[in-house]
């Protein structure tokens, strides 16, 4: 039925790059067979999921939205990959995203924009546009993205689905091609709490290939998400991040989350508002660290390893030149904008003042999340400062595109986790969402509050 709706409408919502049917059926019939034969199976056995465009996945092509990887198709799974494959669930194919997970918009991607579900002539929001579009859409159930700065959140906010990046290191990131590696994290994508907290829980734990993995079990996320379901908050302190409100913020989006702190307190949770001055940094400490370590993450597509090779034009076919001709075809502008920042941030001479700065300030907004932490069990904001806009609108403006990160930001900066809620509809008739941040490894309190709200 998924891949008959994708046949149906993906022409128009482009949110794949590449439809697996047959590895999709022929792993549906083996469930199907195991459940015949009476074997135990894994609660998700079955039900389909679409993949970001950023994991691996073996024998399936594997791009990261760009053409320098344009028909690499890899040896290997991701962890993540291999936990679905083996708990059944169908894969139906890879998802459209910006190139390398470079935006907000997956007007970036090098093989076309990705629309929102809700209105064609708007982005689905990025980097994962075309997981957030594919389950907005209806194509796929579930489907996995990467956060390195909001791809998962904002993506889902915009589309009105379900996004979680979990706690950093909560999901081995063994398999993503790294953008930044102290930022990058995968996460489910779906349209209720209680499916994310089943895919989270499949897809988290620790893994021996991914030096930063967390070796301890994964947080009660599912038996969190059935509690909350109750909607008994009672006692539960909420933050409101003073910092993530207010101006900037659209109207209908400030109104939706008046309303849900209405809810959490007829839930019997208390509102207390807490405030975190370095946040106001956060935005300009990522735009040199994310960069700092992309540069360095990519500098592996070089025409000799895999992927894309090009040739000088004329002139001696020397290493270097053919690293230059290659690079300067396959990647997009705006990856090689952050390569450049990137390269800069890092050089001698400048080092200190950029991305030595840049680190303490993200030493200062894990303080200010400690601190907070203190006072609320969880904290909450808009996830994006407004709905879905107009396709071009922000393409030629860096900077504006950068602003729909300023509320998801924080989060990777310190490693805690984060979940975007739908929240109802913006007075333009299109989709909000309600974020809620918990401390390290209590992932579990996003899902209590998620399901509570829903
Ligand atoms: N939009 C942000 C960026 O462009 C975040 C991307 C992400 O989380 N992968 O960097």
């Amino acid at each position: 039925a998924h891949l008959d709706r994708i046949a149906a409408v993906d022409g128009d919502l482009h949110a794949f790059l590449h439809v697996s049917s047959a590895e999709a059926l022929a792993t549906a019939a083996e469930v199907d067979a195991k459940r015949a034969a009476g074997e135990e199976l894994h609660p998700l056995a079955g039900v389909p999921i679409a993949v970001k465009d950023v994991v691996v996945t073996k024998g399936l092509p594997t791009t990261a939205g760009s053409k320098i990887l344009e028909n690499w198709v890899p040896p290997y799974d991701a962890t993540l990959v291999e936990r679905i494959k083996a708990a059944g669930l169908p894969i139906l194919g890879k998802t459209n995203m910006d190139e390398f997970a470079m935006g907000s918009s997956t007007e970036h991607s090098a093989f076309g924009n990705t629309k929102n579900p809700w209105d064609l002539d708007r982005i689905p929001g990025g980097s994962g546009g075309g997981s957030a579009a594919a389950v907005a859409g209806f194509e796929a159930p579930l489907a996995i993205g990467t956060d390195t700065g909001g791809s998962i959140r904002q993506p889902g906010a915009v589309t009105g689905t379900v996004g979680v990046k979990p706690t950093y290191g909560g999901v081995s990131r063994y398999g993503l091609i790294a953008m930044a590696s102290s930022l990058d994290q995968a996460g489910p994508v779906t349209r209720t709490v209680l499916d994310a907290a089943l895919l989270h829980e499949l897809i988290g734990g620790y893994d021996h290939h991914d030096s930063t993995s967390i070796n301890e079990p994964v947080p009660g996320v599912v038996a969190a998400a059935e509690l909350g379901a109750k909607g008994d908050l009672k006692g539960l302190r909420v933050g409101v991040v003073k910092e993530l409100s207010g101006e900037g913020y659209q109207a209908g989006v400030s109104a939706r989350f008046e309303e849900s702190l209405d809810q959490l307190r007829a839930l019997g949770a208390e509102i207390v508002e807490v405030s975190c001055p370095s946040f106001t940094h956060a935005l300009d400490a990522y735009y040199l660290i994310m960069p700092a370590e992309a540069s360095s993450n990519l500098a592996k597509f070089d025409g000799m390893r895999f992927g894309l090779r090009v040739e000088p034009a004329e002139g001696p076919v020397t290493a270097e030149r053919v690293m230059g001709a290659t690079r300067g075809a396959g990647f997009g502008d705006e990856v090689k904008r952050r390569v450049i920042l990137g390269t800069y941030a890092l050089s001698a001479g400048y080092y200190d003042a950029y991305y030595g700065s840049a680190q303490k300030v993200r030493t200062l907004i894990q303080r200010d999340f400690a601190a907070a932490f203190e006072q609320a069990d969880v904290l909450v904001s808009p996830t994006a400062p407004t709905t879905a806009f107009k396709f071009g609108e922000k393409l030629d403006d860096p900077l504006a595109m950068y602003l729909n990160d300023v509320a998801t930001i924080p989060a990777n900066l310190a490693g805690v986790p984060g979940m975007s809620l739908p929240n109802g509809l913006s007075d333009d008739g299109l989709p909000v969402g309600f974020q809620i941040l918990a401390p390290a490894k209590a992932d579990d309190r996003l899902y209590r509050v998620g399901a509570a709200l829903e």
